[in-house]
């Protein structure tokens, strides 16, 4: 099966209340654990590489690794560029073999943002590729993405519509109150629930569902939608590990997104939580332990559990690989 593009998962996702999960990877592990989790799911997933994954792992590695992960497993998987900083690293993905790209023109004005973002369609589009852009700013810190919390503001409904016909994006990436990173709220911004988990500011629905009604149809992404579980945040600082006060956005809120026009949802600090959990409560239990193997394979099972738990009870993609196969031949 050869990698897809987005468009037959949105237009599935749009139609069936669902989304489709898009972890961020750098290593095989990674590679592995989220897509033996979507394949035993029977779910769709788009693999992305940020620019910084890029400079760690080399793109051709992480081409490569989505190609072997195809060839074990048979699920739809897209392989997509998250946060392209200009026209010449998204053509570069483009021309290693990514089916879908973003062009993170957000901090550009308006006008600016509109131009570059449709250099980059053009390109894309003229190479079977699909393009991702972003309206609004997310606060946070995301590999080389960093956004002060004064400076984020949210996607402005009115812009939406003509922002999408003169660009020809494929999707749009929203801020209504999500964030990047593990530390997406200071406390005195959070209510605590009754187990003492820092609970944030619900998200903005109401600016969602006015973008919603500006472009019917067209798929929304979520960034920053990590929720930073507890448990493994737990493990972590169980485990010799110092995270004081990670707060992420609660499952329920994506859950209902996931319903919504948001069709893609961006996780990559539930993964690395995950991951590093499964690496420090070996290394606590086994200090004598030195083979790579022996201590990775624990954080590959975190991450394949967590995805496991996303696919179920927050993006609702279980089962969806075979409609999603049976539509992608019309794109
Ligand atoms: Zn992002």
């Amino acid at each position: 099966m050869p990698l897809i593009k987005t468009t037959a998962m949105f237009k599935k996702a749009y139609e069936g209340g669902f989304a489709i999960g898009a972890f961020n990877v750098n290593n095989m592990e990674i590679v592995q654990g989220i897509t033996s989790a979507a394949a035993e799911l029977n779910s769709p997933v788009i693999l992305q590489c940020s620019a910084g994954a890029r400079k760690y792992a080399n793109s051709r590695y992480l081409v490569h690794l989505v190609r072997a992960a195809l060839e074990v497993s048979d699920i739809p998987i897209a392989l997509h560029l998250d946060h392209g900083p200009d026209y010449a690293t998204c053509k570069s993905c483009i021309d290693d073999g990514f089916t879908s790209v973003m062009f993170d023109g957000s901090h550009y004005p308006f006008a600016e943002n509109i131009a570059k973002t449709k250099e980059v369609v053009e390109y894309a589009h003229a190479h079977n590729v699909v393009v991702e852009a972003e309206l609004g700013q997310l606060a946070g810190i995301e590999d080389d993405v960093k956004v002060d919390a004064d400076k984020a503001h949210y996607t402005k409904p009115e812009e939406v519509e003509e922002f999408v016909s003169k660009t020809g994006v494929d999707s749009l990436a929203i801020a209504i109150g999500t964030s990047h990173g593990a530390f997406k709220f200071k406390p005195e911004q959070c209510t605590r629930n009754a187990d003492g988990v820092l609970v944030p500011p619900e998200l903005r629905f109401d600016i969602l569902a006015e973008i919603e009604k500006k472009i019917p149809g067209f798929p929304i992404v979520l960034h920053g939608a990590s929720s930073v579980i507890p448990k493994y945040v737990k493990i972590i600082n169980d485990n010799d590990g110092k995270l004081d006060d990670a707060v992420g956005i609660p499952e329920d809120q994506l859950r209902k997104a996931a319903k919504s026009a948001v069709c893609k949802i961006n996780i990559d600090s539930d993964l690395r939580l995950a991951m590093t959990a499964g690496i420090r409560e070996h290394f606590k239990a086994h200090p004598e332990h030195f083979d790579p193997r022996q201590y990775i394979a624990p954080g590959r099972d975190y991450i394949k559990e967590l995805v496991m738990h996303k696919i179920k009870t927050v993006l609702g993609s279980e089962g969806s690989a075979p409609g999603i196969m049976e539509l992608v031949n019309q794109y």
